[in-house]
């Protein structure tokens, strides 16, 4: 059995001679209190008073942010990315539409004459948020931002960097990228 409620910090939620202070509470003078806001348990099969937070707010996207996407769709004028996480934030989920729109001239300070040459399905790119209302806009402009890792269209085998491209290793398939100064370095926000 176990009696749930809200309760906020400093609330009196029992008597140590009842409950023991679990996780989320403290005992002062005999009594337990929640140490956080959150939902109380009064677990009476362990006899453990225990405050759980609530989750933290989703994270919603804003302008400013760098943030680390998938590549979704080309077009020849634009990309897709479906943003996963933001970097200042990377333990929060994302709330709202995650879809970016990547539009070829913000893509690079080179000129690219097409997003499928510069982008492909399942890259991951760390890009910028230009506006986030009503819709997600990012770019990619700036030696940080770009491709950061990149998968084989023919074997699915991570693509090395060379040059300012990038080779399998395996097959030997070559392909143009716009890529992060730090491509293939690893992890990534
Ligand atoms: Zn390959």
């Amino acid at each position: 059995m176990a009696d749930r409620r809200l309760v906020y910090p400093g609330d009196s939620v029992g008597v140590a001679e009842e409950f023991v202070a679990g996780p989320g509470t403290y005992e002062e003078n005999g009594e337990v209190f929640a140490a956080t806001v959150g939902m109380l348990t009064l677990d009476t099969t362990d006899f453990v008073a225990r405050v759980e937070p609530f989750p933290s707010q989703p994270a919603v996207v804003k302008p400013g942010d760098i943030v680390l996407g998938v590549v979704q769709a080309t077009r020849p004028s634009m990309a897709i990315v479906e943003v996963k996480a933001i970097a200042s934030r990377p333990n929060r989920g994302i709330g709202g539409d995650t879809n970016g729109t990547l539009h070829v001239s913000k893509s690079s300070d080179q000129y690219v004459d097409s997003m499928e040459s510069a982008f492909r399905v399942r890259d991951i790119v760390r890009a910028k948020v230009l506006e986030s209302d009503p819709a997600i806009q990012l770019t990619t402009k700036g030696p940080d931002l770009g491709v950061l890792k990149s998968y084989c269209p023919r074997c699915g085998s991570p693509m090395a960097r060379k040059g300012r491209g990038v080779v399998c290793p395996e097959c030997d398939w070559k392909d143009t990228k716009k890529l992060a100064a730090d491509y293939g370095e690893g992890y990534i926000l």
